[in-house]
């Protein structure tokens, strides 16, 4: 760990898909669509700033960057990244006069999940209106970059070259497709394992669910991608309620602030930002979503806060004091709210034949087998827990260290239970919040066991 920085989240715009009109009803979350900044160390001192998006809120941000670190020699290299290309992500008039185009001592920096020429070609567009900027004379110092969601990891490095951080990338299921960001501060080319209780920030914007008829699917991959994060970003404007089957905005592409839970639960991360608002929610109503998502926190230890235009967020590790805390909380048990995730299902396929290898071993030391599968031998021991199954221990040494593993004999039989049970879909569905829970408490057992 390089940096005693911690990642500072800026909003500038936090509203989805247009921004709305200046009334007052609407001032506390803003007109503005989205513009976030991401802050690496300290940008007086060599660390870097990095925009997220360039929707109408890009300005209300540039001042309140400009307010903290103008002169700095981190505002001289700015860098850009895009979700995806949709208007309220990248606005016309915001980027064609953002001030610092004109200046050739800034260099300025465009990625995002299209090729550079297509960019460039984007962005002249945007700027093609009579008398408009031209990008060969009158824009100078630009430069253009493609993302390959999924693939494309970047090095954020200080002034002196020295990696400070990383950005990895993920593919989005939206219209049109977008990209979803990590940021983490520290050294470079870290393992997941190693990020415990480092500084993270992830942003999905935008991004919508899956649909398989009602149920609803949080794709694992995304869970993993950002597991542990101090702050999740999520698009959620909607409530599930809003999408009962047959409403448009189903097919809108966007979270709900229920799936966005979800998804902060199941990937054990600190704080969860709701951002994206719904155009048509005033101030009013957005405060009645935000109590009602809220209400959760006193189940969970979550924190959970709405996108403010304005408002800085710093993401400090706090693993440890939220995992005291969770300890000490009550987990509500609410079955009948259960969305049955298929992340579960998938989890529970990828383990089976390791199951049965292990089980050849049960007599013998379970080793690296069940080692390496505990998390998720722990979720199913939370499934059959919450299907009021009793799951007995059995202690194992691995490599010196002591591990409690759920009895495998007592899992499969389980899981048999559950493959064929007729009534599975109806009696056993199990609420997300008993699986989010025991993934926490598989990460915590883990740690206690190192
Ligand atoms: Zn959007
Ligand atoms: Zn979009």
């Amino acid at each position: 760990m390089t940096t005693h920085h911690p990642l500072q989240l800026y909003i500038g715009g936090c509203r989805g898909s247009r921004s709305v009109t200046d009334d007052p009803k609407r001032a506390e979350f803003g007109a503005g669509t989205s513009a976030y900044a991401l802050i690496f160390g300290d940008p007086k001192n060599g660390g870097r700033i990095i925009n997220q998006d360039f929707g109408t809120g890009a300005h209300r941000l540039e001042q309140m960057l400009r307010a903290n670190f103008g002169g700095s020699p981190a505002m001289q290299q700015r860098m850009v990244l895009f979700s995806h290309f949709h208007h309220d992500h990248y606005d016309a008039s915001a980027l064609t006069q953002w001030g610092v185009m004109f200046d050739p001592a800034v260099a300025k920096t465009f990625l995002g999940a299209m090729s550079a020429p297509a960019q460039r070609a984007l962005l002249q567009m945007a700027a093609s209106h009579p008398g408009g900027p031209d990008l060969q004379s009158h824009y100078r110092n630009l430069h253009f970059g493609e993302i390959v969601p999924g693939d494309s990891i970047l090095g954020v490095s200080n002034d002196q070259g020295l990696g400070i951080g990383s950005i990895n990338t993920i593919p989005l299921p939206h219209p049109g497709g977008a990209v979803g960001y990590r940021y983490d501060a520290g050294e470079t080319e870290m393992h997941l394992s190693d990020r415990l209780g480092e500084s993270s920030v992830v942003v999905l914007i935008d991004l919508a669910m899956q649909y398989a008829g009602e149920i609803t699917l949080i794709p694992a991959q995304l869970v993993e991608f950002a597991r542990d994060a101090s702050v999740l970003v999520v698009d959620a404007p909607y409530l599930d309620a809003e999408l009962a089957s047959g409403s448009p905005k189903k097919h809108f592409g966007h979270f709900t602030m229920e799936q966005a839970l979800r998804l902060a639960l199941l990937a054990n991360v600190d704080h969860l930002v709701i951002t994206h608002h719904d155009p048509d929610a005033n101030d009013e109503e957005l405060h009645r979503r935000q109590a009602y998502i809220q209400s959760v926190e006193r189940d969970f230890g979550l924190t959970i806060s709405f996108a403010k235009p304005g408002a800085m967020i710093a993401a400090v590790p706090t693993l440890e004091q939220s995992a005291t805390k969770r300890t000490t909380r009550a987990v509500t048990v609410d079955v009948q709210r259960a969305g049955h995730d298929i992340l579960l299902a998938q989890a529970l396929e990828k383990i089976r034949p390791e199951f049965e290898r292990a089980q050849q071993l049960l007599d013998g030391s379970l080793g690296g087998v069940v080692q390496k599968n505990l998390p998720l031998l722990e979720l199913v021991a939370g499934w059959a827990a919450a299907d009021g199954i009793k799951i007995s221990r059995h202690p194992y040494q691995h490599e010196g260290k002591r591990f409690m593993a759920p009895v495998l004999g007592d899992l499969q039989q389980y899981m048999a239970i559950r493959d064929e049970d007729p009534m599975h879909g109806e009696q056993h569905r199990l609420s997300d919040s008993i699986a989010a829970e025991a993934c926490i408490r598989s990460r915590r057992d883990l740690g206690r066991a190192a």
